[in-house]
């Protein structure tokens, strides 16, 4: 056997032994500062064997891996880097292929034109729309929201692509108080600001509350960027997109949807009424390296407006003419030029699951989420405090016991989740108070998943509880 397939061999090798065990061991045995130790030695002078380097990596690397490939992994908000999208991600990674532009890389460019489309037909999105394929959210919040800053500045007769926000007129920029934190990092790249913003009220999951919007309106004159939210991190919540988008729409607004994960749920029969609606917005930021369970760094940027998109992306956009070019140029659409082709996985996984496949996916997460609930809802003390519509769980402990006492026994109970490690999750803060958040974003938590997960999380309460009120 040639060296490179001995090579590619053993990489295979290892990496189907770790998805093997991932779902028995879900936190790391090694934290940082042992991961640290690990891989700590001076630059080597000499060089060592390809393979030895590829064992040692993954000998190193293992103990302080996080099973966020498994089923019981509910922490943040992660996929599953199903096995279709990893096997295309190795081809990816043997090609290297830089995707930035359709004559250095044709197969790229072309495949991200298909799965392009097949993107907005599943998420029910306006067909004319264009799509970035970019690292994830937070790059595709930034590339959608450039989009509209060049756009609502150009419509008042200010070219900020060419000159910049320096004179510019100014910009409103309106979102809901419980939007993620990348949003408003993506207001900071911009120059916009991410304390310049108006904060628009939220009821009690998170979502703008549209009579709140409406009197912010009445205040407001001039360019208007409006963000609104498919899934709010915690609660899985989607804002009245069929209420609010019209009434943003009268003033002129662009409107911005983060949909990382929720904008999934137009993908499913069962779910699409959460987002009713969001088809209106102009542009639209989701992930694939969650709900579609592709493999890391993949996220999609989708503008209505593909000159807008174009303008904002490439410095040739603006005099270079759209129509009959043909070709697609993956850079026009996002920051980077250079980049991985990142449509290959994408294509994988959409061809992988298909229309079915992917609605089925987001149906078991959710029924998984719904069914967490309703056991843990049973267990005395335990509160669910969002509505379940989703895949996001937000849990406390000591419901009904005082508030900073309730902090500490939710505290102590994650800790002891993790402690134990059937499942991870962790812990954040609801509206200023301790809770546990679950995310159901796997593809192989099934019922039985989710009902060892429940297990798992009433063991470790009652555990905690019984040693904080000995009886
Ligand atoms: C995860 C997430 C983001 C950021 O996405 P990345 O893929 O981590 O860059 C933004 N918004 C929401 C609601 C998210 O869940």
């Amino acid at each position: 056997m040639s060296a490179i397939a001995s090579l590619f061999q053993e990489a295979a090798r290892l990496a189907a032994g770790f998805r093997q065990a991932a779902p028995a061991r879900h936190v790391p045995t090694r934290g940082y500062a042992a991961s640290l130790a690990a891989f700590d030695e001076p630059l080597p002078a000499a060089s060592s064997d390809m393979l030895d380097v590829i064992r040692q990596l993954a000998n190193d690397a293992e103990p302080g891996l996080h099973a966020t490939t498994g089923p019981r992994f509910f922490g943040w908000v992660i996929g599953g880097s199903h096995p279709v999208g990893v096997a295309a991600d190795f081809l990816t990674s043997a090609w290297g292929q830089n995707a930035g532009n359709h004559t250095v890389a044709p197969a790229a460019a072309a495949v991200e034109t298909v799965a392009a489309r097949w993107l907005l037909d599943l998420l029910k999105l306006p067909a004319e729309s264009s799509v970035g394929f970019v690292t994830g959210a937070t790059v595709a919040n930034f590339t959608c929201l450039a989009a509209a800053r060049g756009e609502v500045l150009r419509q008042v007769g200010w070219d900020a692509d060419a000159n910049g926000l320096f004179g510019a007129p100014e910009i409103t920029v309106l979102i809901g108080d419980d939007a993620h934190t990348t949003v408003f990092s993506a207001l900071q790249f911009l120059g916009v600001g991410h304390d310049r913003v108006r904060r628009v009220r939220t009821d009690p999951v998170g979502r703008i509350d549209p009579a709140a919007l409406a009197d912010t309106l009445d205040t407001v004159s001039g360019p208007v960027i409006a963000i609104l939210q498919a899934g709010q991190i915690n609660t899985g919540a989607f804002d009245d997109f069929a209420a609010i988008i019209p009434l943003l729409k009268a003033k002129g607004a662009w409107v911005h949807v983060d949909g990382a994960f929720g904008l999934w749920a137009q993908a499913s029969e069962k779910t699409s009424h959460l987002s009713r609606g969001i088809e209106a917005a102009d542009s639209w930021a989701t992930d694939g390296h969650k709900w579609l369970q592709t493999p890391y760094d993949c996220g999609y940027a989708i503008v209505r407006n593909e000159l807008a998109h174009r303008r904002a992306m490439t410095i040739a956009a603006s005099y270079l003419p759209l129509a009959g070019e043909g070709e697609r140029d993956p850079s026009h659409y996002v920051p980077e030029l250079s980049r991985r082709a990142r449509g290959f996985a994408t294509w994988a996984m959409l061809k992988h699951l298909g229309r079915e496949g992917v609605a089925a996916l987001i149906d078991q997460c959710c029924a998984s989420a719904r069914l967490a609930a309703d056991l843990l809802a049973r267990e005395p003390g335990i509160a669910i405090l969002n509505d379940v519509a989703l895949n996001q769980l937000v849990i406390r402990f000591g419901a009904d016991l005082p508030s900073e006492e309730g902090d500490a026994l939710t505290r102590k109970t994650i800790e002891k989740i993790q402690a134990d490690g059937m499942i991870f999750a962790g812990g954040a803060k609801w509206r200023g108070r301790n809770v546990l958040r679950l995310s159901v974003t796997n593809f192989q938590t099934t019922s039985d998943q989710a009902e060892l997960a429940v297990e798992s999380i009433i063991t470790a309460f009652r555990s905690v509880s019984e040693n904080s009120h000995p009886r």
